[in-house]
């Protein structure tokens, strides 16, 4: 997969940050813990491409990964192989940390919430959610944000080895009746998708990387 060649490109926690880059990009979200950082890592073919950051009120990043001219990071400033990168794959901070001081707890919805409504490079969302605890009161928080741009939504249903044939289906159903029901403003609803997923028991895998390529225009 074109994914296998994500690098490393940059870290970011103001939006005057937001590199100038005009390409695509796709943008992770969902709550701490939902398996994220995993799913990053198996769609990238890499182990450590992104940690999960597990220390609670740590200052949260956006961190960029590139695909594509990618083997060098932005601060070396070398311009031809930055015109090179294709797409820009977007991890971002993980919600839902139950004891991060209020401070922090501003700025990084702040950050989330304005990246998510107004970055015109953002070509389409990837919302990941634990399968057994999908909408949780931050992604819908994320959703009623993201929605009115009408771009489009792909949900990963993640740690699908914890359900039993019946409970995914269920799950799967929920996800889809849920997102049907966000509108833009016109009354319009984005377009979306959803999938079950699986890092340990590579369930979805295929299915998530085709779809994230096409999303981005891979
Ligand atoms: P993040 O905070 O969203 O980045 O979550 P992580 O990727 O760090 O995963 C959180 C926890 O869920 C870790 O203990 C992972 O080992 C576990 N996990 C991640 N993916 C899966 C999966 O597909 N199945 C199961 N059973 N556990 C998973």
């Amino acid at each position: 997969s074109i994914l296998w060649q994500a690098r490393f490109f940059t870290t970011v926690n103001h939006l005057r940050d937001l590199p100038g880059l005009q390409v695509p990009e796709v943008a992770f979200a969902g709550r701490s813990n939902a398996g994220k950082s995993t799913a990053i890592n198996i769609l990238c073919n890499q182990k450590k491409l992104c940690f999960a950051s597990k220390t609670p009120g740590r200052t949260q990043h956006i961190n960029y990964f590139s695909i594509g001219g990618a083997h060098v990071a932005q601060h070396r400033k070398d311009a031809t192989r930055v015109d090179e990168i294709r797409a820009l794959l977007v991890d971002l901070p993980g919600y839902g940390y139950a004891e991060v001081p209020g401070a922090a707890k501003n700025h990084w919805n702040q950050l989330l919430g304005n990246y998510v409504q107004k970055r015109d490079q953002l070509s389409a969302l990837i919302l990941i959610m634990d399968s057994r605890r999908p909408f949780t009161d931050l992604d819908r928080q994320m959703l009623e944000w993201y929605a009115p741009t009408g771009r489009p939504v792909h949900c990963l249903l993640t740690k699908a080895d914890k359900l039993n044939r019946n409970e995914a289906t269920n799950a799967l159903r929920l996800t889809n009746t849920v997102l049907a029901s966000y509108t833009d403003e016109h009354g319009v609803p984005f377009p979306f998708t959803a999938q079950l997923f699986s890092s340990l028991k590579r369930i979805g895998i295929e299915e998530a990387d085709a779809k994230i390529q096409q999303l981005t225009g891979l």
